[in-house]
């Protein structure tokens, strides 16, 4: 089957199945979110692209923005970044404090909660304006882009930040956070804030399914560091379900609590899903039973 084909046949067989899932609601912005969404959109390293459901509304992206920040880092630093964090999967819910105490300050990987502070640490000492910066960075991946923090989003996000405020301390005390943790934490509810379509995501993501470089050519990341970006998003991007994602669908990807996930084929596609509700292990029930399906009827994954 084609891509559009199966796509197509893939959202039908999984658009009314009993959705076990349930909205986030910790951050309680999240659970004002309608329960029943449910969209994807495909875009292909030859420009070709669709979408279904309501691939055009914008929601929040939540960890998925992680990949952006990130990005931006490595492409600034290079292999240096790798002296403040690892990239081992942790084994370990997003936000939990336990390994740190044991592995020195220093997060097993920058997906977590606590690399990717470590991560907006970094960037705020590399960067003249860094909210406005990243934003300018993410809007140049894609050149139909108007993607945008979400205020609503991030100060309910800062309001409710207890873990992540304890977390950016307890990284600063072992002397792995350079500036002040008020400011870090200010910046990272604010990646957490982002707002997106399937559509804009996809496109933004496209550049690793193409080398690391955007649909007009200019290099993101030089090919090693795009095939590494998508080495992590494959063994560290879907919380402590990522075994069971690369079994299940082998792709590479990372998701968000918003019910939003982006996958990349290398070579072949990016493609972006929403449904905002979340199994038990905190990615969409539904987003990931339609990428299984997808790479299923399309006969194609990673391996
Ligand atoms: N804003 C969320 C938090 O830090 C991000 C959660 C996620 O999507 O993994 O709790």
């Amino acid at each position: 089957m084609n891509y559009q084909d199966a796509l197509i046949a893939a959202y039908n067989q999984v658009k009314d199945i009993d959705d076990k899932g349930k909205v986030a609601s910790y951050i309680p912005e999240l659970a004002k979110v309608d329960p029943n969404i449910f969209a994807v959109h495909l875009t292909q390293v030859n420009s070709e692209n669709f979408g279904l459901g309501n691939y055009q509304e914008k929601f929040s992206i939540q960890s998925i923005a992680k990949v952006f920040s990130l990005c931006l880092a490595y492409k600034l630093l290079g292999e240096k970044i790798w002296n403040r964090l690892g990239v081992e999967p942790s084994g370990n819910g997003f936000n939990s404090l336990v390994q740190l105490e044991t592995d020195n300050g220093i997060p097993r990987n920058p997906f977590i909660n606590a690399g990717a502070l470590v991560i907006m640490d970094i960037l705020m000492s590399n960067l003249k304006n860094p909210k406005e910066d990243l934003l300018d960075f993410i809007r140049s991946l894609s050149k139909d882009s108007n993607i945008n923090y979400s205020s609503a989003i991030s100060k309910s996000e800062k309001t409710y930040g207890y873990r992540n405020i304890a977390l950016c301390n307890f990284i600063k005390s072992f002397g792995n956070i350079e500036n002040e943790p008020n400011d870090v934490l200010d910046f990272y509810f604010n990646l957490c804030s982002l707002e997106a379509s399937c559509e804009d995501l996809s496109k933004l993501f496209l550049f690793l399914a193409n080398n690391g470089k955007t649909q007009d050519g200019k290099e993101i990341l030089n090919l090693s560091e795009s095939k590494r970006m998508n080495a992590l998003m494959q063994t560290c991007g879907f919380y402590d379900e990522s075994g069971e994602f690369a079994f299940k669908v082998g792709l590479a990807g990372k998701s968000g609590v918003g019910g939003g996930t982006i996958a990349i084929h290398p070579n072949q596609y990016a493609i972006a899903v929403w449904s905002p509700p979340l199994n038990e292990k905190g990615n969409s029930y539904k987003g990931l039973r339609l990428l299984e399906n997808f790479t299923t009827l399309s006969q194609r994954s990673i391996f």
